[in-house]
């Protein structure tokens, strides 16, 4: 069966950048990031992406070795691209939702929720046909793990907040956190998966560990950011799981959720009691 993913019909889709040595963004602009990450002899790649293009032809001139794909979580614009890899890992507790996939009304239905001010689609791309096909996790990541690529190792660091399996990615050689769990941006923090506690354990664990990197990779928006960002977010979790007033209602995805401004970004979650929004039918 043919699927979006393999398609390439727009070679400026994604912008891939060398950001210091051995460390590509492949941007996918108003939407995410993806990161690839050269050892000396094997890449590891972090997220896919949207499944809009092809990101394997994207990255195949710059990977310097067979590509082990890891996702920081199971969401569907990270994980777009992951049928077109054979040797992918996520948390243990995601492992199911990336095998299911998506169909193209629940896509559409996603993306009319979360990106109706930001819908930009690639050149000759045909939303009516785009679905993400289901992939099995050849293995999965636990806290601790540690992919050894020669000259440099990267850690997986369990950072739950965003969703259940969320997970970080620590590299101590360009001394990088590649992250899901920070942004400029808005924060969700409002899906039935999302916690608040779970948020603020994980601000913590990495805050307790920030003396082995300089610097932040988010999934989303700006990067890289300053590791000082962590301790701004951290004191905002708190603040939201004091019970301090929200600062708007928001409906954009559908049910009522609370939505908090801070300086440099925003925060949306479940208001107290209410079940969060899911946004595949289980
Ligand atoms: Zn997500």
């Amino acid at each position: 069966m043919s699927n979006m993913a393999s398609v390439y019909s727009d070679p400026n889709w994604f912008k891939v950048k060398e950001i210091e040595n051995g460390i590509f963004v492949i941007e996918e602009t108003g939407y995410v990031q993806s990161y690839l990450v050269n050892g000396e002899d094997k890449t590891l790649l972090i997220d896919t992406g949207m499944g809009f293009q092809n990101i394997q032809r994207a990255i195949e001139s710059i990977a310097r070795g067979p590509i082990t794909v890891v996702n920081t979580h199971w969401h569907f614009d990270h994980t777009g691209g992951n049928e077109l890899f054979d040797h992918i890992g996520i948390a243990d507790s995601e492992i199911n939702l990336i095998e299911r996939g998506l169909t193209n009304e629940e896509l559409i239905s996603i993306l009319g929720m979360g990106f109706e001010n930001s819908l930009t689609l690639p050149k000759g791309f045909l939303l009516e046909k785009y679905q993400i096909v289901g992939k099995k996790a050849s293995f999965s990541i636990k806290d601790g793990d540690v992919f050894n690529m020669g000259n440099r190792k990267i850690e997986a660091i369990a950072t739950p907040g965003h969703t259940r399996g969320s997970t970080s990615f620590l590299d101590r050689y360009s001394r990088s956190l590649l992250t899901g769990l920070v942004s400029r941006d808005t924060f969700y923090a409002h899906f039935e998966e999302s916690n608040v506690k779970s948020f603020i354990c994980s601000l913590e664990k990495v805050i307790s560990r920030s003396d082995e990197f300089d610097k932040l990779l988010p999934i989303h928006g700006q990067y890289p950011l300053p590791k000082s960002l962590l301790h701004e977010v951290l004191s905002a979790f708190m603040k939201i799981d004091a019970g301090a007033e929200p600062d708007a209602i928001d409906h954009s995805w559908g049910p009522e959720c609370y939505l908090y401004r801070f300086s440099s970004f925003e925060v949306l979650v479940k208001p107290p009691g209410a079940k969060g929004i899911n946004v595949i039918p289980q």
